[in-house]
């Protein structure tokens, strides 16, 4: 289940208020990492890339803002969300002058309710079957908060891998993913899956989707991965 799970990074180097984003985080079914400055962070990000990071402006040595533009720079990192927080509304307004790429701001104190809504309104736009989305493919539907998949108004039956093989593909459907990323991504980076077991999950999948009938819609890509359409 782990993989399915949304991942979060939090930068920020009062400890204090790191145990609380994260135990808010953690309650809310987000995988967690942390970094006390922002070098750390950097580090992270190139390690294991979040699918969101909520960043901390005051920070010892590399800043927040110098973290947000290296991010916002480098293709890999580019389009992971990064809200930031800020002590005063002034900083924000100069976040935002300083055109740093950052996707949204929360001004200190923030209350724990509004961060969570704005954690959740980037995701739904970059990790949609995460935070419980609908999501439409052709005449695929599936159903991330009721854990259900439709094809033509039929229900099909998946297993657990399946399922999050098909909501990985239908949040981004024509994106190829290499076996590696289709690994890290529903496998988990911590756990050890042979690449061929993709292709075997990959098999039953199009099986399921088949199931009542219909064309395959996964494209096997030669030489890349695999792509939904
Ligand atoms: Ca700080």
């Amino acid at each position: 289940m782990a993989a399915e799970q949304p991942s979060v990074l939090v930068v920020e180097d009062e400890p204090a208020q790191r145990e609380v984003l994260a135990y808010n985080l953690e309650a809310e079914g987000f995988r967690v990492t942390m970094a006390g400055n922002g070098e750390e962070a950097l580090l992270l990000v190139s390690e294991d890339r979040p699918d969101i990071i909520v960043l901390d402006w005051m920070l010892p040595n590399v800043s927040g803002i110098e973290v947000c533009r290296q991010l916002k720079t480098r293709t890999e990192t580019r389009s992971v969300p990064i809200i930031m927080l800020s002590a005063r509304s002034e900083e924000v307004d100069r976040v935002r002058g300083l055109e740093t790429g950052a996707d949204d701001y929360v001004v200190k104190p923030y209350s724990i309710v509004e961060l969570m809504a704005r954690v959740r309104t980037q995701l739904r736009r970059t990790r949609p079957a995460s935070v419980g989305e609908r999501l439409e493919f052709e005449d695929i539907v599936l159903d991330a908060e009721s854990h259900k998949v439709f094809r033509s108004g039929q229900i099909l039956k998946l297993g657990p891998t399946e399922f999050r093989l098909l909501s990985t593909f239908m949040e981004k459907p024509g994106r190829v993913w290499s076996r590696e990323q289709l690994l890290d991504r529903v496998w988990g980076r911590d756990i050890y899956v042979d690449t061929r077991t993709v292709d075997v999950h990959i098999g039953r999948l199009r099986k399921a989707l088949c199931q009542h009938g219909g064309p395959d819609p996964v494209r096997t890509v030669r030489g890349a991965g695999y792509a939904l359409g």
